[in-house]
This record gives C-alpha cells, sequence and structure tokens, in this order.
C-alpha cells in the first residue's frame, strides 16, 4: 500500500473542556466525521497543566506565531494590545490556557483522510470565535473574543484544538497517542471518495 498518498494523512483534534461542558462532543464529530475523514484514534482523559505546556510547546515557533497572530488581530481592530512583544504576549496566553484545558475532561481524536490537516482546520474555523465564519465550529458555537479574553484574564474559548500544519499533526499525534492506539481500516466510504475507477457500482 503507499501510504505517502494524501489520503493517509493524519491530524489531531481535541475537543476543549468548554466543548464537553456545552455537550458539543456528537457534534463535533459528526462534522468531521460526514466530510468524509475517518476517525482513527479517540481517547477522554484530564490533561495536567504540564502536559498542556508540552503540547503547545512542541513547535518551538508556536509562542511568536501565535503572540504575533494576536497582535495583529488587536491592530487589524484599532486596539490597543495588551503588550507589544509577541512572546510576553504568549508567555500570558500559554499561563491560561494550562488552567483552561486541565480543568476538565477533553476528548483527544486521531483523523484521516486527503488534506486532513487543511480541511479539519476549515471546519474548525479560525482562532478567534468573534471573527470565525459562520458555519464552522468556532463560528457556530461560541462567542468569544481575544479582547474579552485577554481582559478577563483567561484563554480564548473556542471548542477545539486542531493541528496548524501536517509538522504540529505528526508531533502533537506522537505526544497524545502511542502507535497501537491508532487503528489503520478501510471504510466502505473510502471506494467513493478515492477510488479512481469507480467500478463494481452498477449490478
Ligand atoms: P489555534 O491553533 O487556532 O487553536 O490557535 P493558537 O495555536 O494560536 O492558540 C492556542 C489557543 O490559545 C487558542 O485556541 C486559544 O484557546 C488560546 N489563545 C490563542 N491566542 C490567544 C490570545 O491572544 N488571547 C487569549 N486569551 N487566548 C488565546
Ligand atoms: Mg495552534
Amino acid at each position: 500500500m503507499n501510504h505517502s498518498h494524501p489520503r493517509y494523512e493524519r491530524t489531531l483534534v481535541i475537543i476543549k473542556p468548554d466543548g464537553v461542558q456545552r455537550s458539543l462532543i456528537g457534534e463535533v464529530i459528526r462534522r468531521y466525521e460526514r466530510s468524509g475523514l475517518k476517525l482513527a484514534a479517540m481517547k477522554m482523559l484530564i490533561p495536567t497543566p504540564d502536559m498542556v505546556e508540552t503540547h503547545y510547546t512542541l513547535d518551538p515557533e508556536w509562542k511568536l506565531k501565535t503572540g504575533e497572530k494576536n497582535l495583529k488581530a488587536y491592530r487589524d481592530k484599532g486596539l490597543k494590545p495588551p503588550h507589544d512583544d509577541p512572546i510576553a504576549q504568549s508567555n500570558m496566553i500559554l499561563a491560561k490556557l494550562k488552567k483552561y484545558m486541565a480543568s476538565g475532561p477533553v476528548v483527544a481524536m486521531v483523523w484521516q483522510g486527503a488534506h486532513a490537516v487543511a480541511i479539519v482546520r476549515k471546519l474548525t474555523g479560525g482562532t478567534e470565535p468573534l471573527m470565525s465564519d459562520v458555519g464552522t465550529i468556532r463560528g457556530d458555537y461560541v462567542l468569544d473574543s481575544y479582547k474579552m479574553a485577554d481582559d478577563d484574564l483567561r484563554a480564548i474559548r473556542n471548542i477545539v484544538h486542531a493541528s496548524g500544519s501536517v509538522k504540529e499533526a505528526e508531533d502533537e499525534i506522537g505526544y497524545w497517542f502511542k502507535k497501537d492506539e491508532i487503528l489503520s481500516y478501510r471504510l466502505l466510504v473510502d471506494q467513493m471518495l478515492y477510488d479512481t475507477d469507480l467500478e463494481n457500482f452498477i449490478e
């Protein structure tokens, strides 16, 4: 089997504590599942603050990227950010994220399929629910903003985590799941999604 085909791409999703508490586990899974992506692993756990820190710092660039994204969001709205230094901003965000993500059960999942990382990000929506597109999980089910979360000294509550790149996905999946917890199997629908000939349908 050619495992370099795009259909084998995998990504990590975590339904965050607010997603669990808001009774959105089924709705979130439904949205990813009906896109054609395949659930390859799933577990429920309460993360420790250390696990949350490790998760977010697997990518050494995360602090810079997240800090810059936050500062840009403030400036685009004509608002003054709490810090001018993106790393200082991210250190503040990380401290709050540890409290948020460790506040209760989460559901960690691996989803597999063509362009899994980008498709899941598209269905999930942008980080700030105020600006996330309508029709996305973050756009439809939550109403938070950078300013409100920062002013209230807490992390943005946005229902799910989804890996931001293929590299991030590989690192995160390796961190949350053991190899034998991730299942490789065929779904009947795979033939309609990926088969090149579409034979054997007509009787
Ligand atoms: P994501 O990949 O879209 O989840 O966004 P990031 O990786 O940049 O940030 C991780 C998580 O930190 C987000 O999903 C939010 O829960 C939270 N967060 C990110 N940026 C900010 C911010 O500027 N302020 C606050 N309060 N929370 C943030
Ligand atoms: Mg991210």
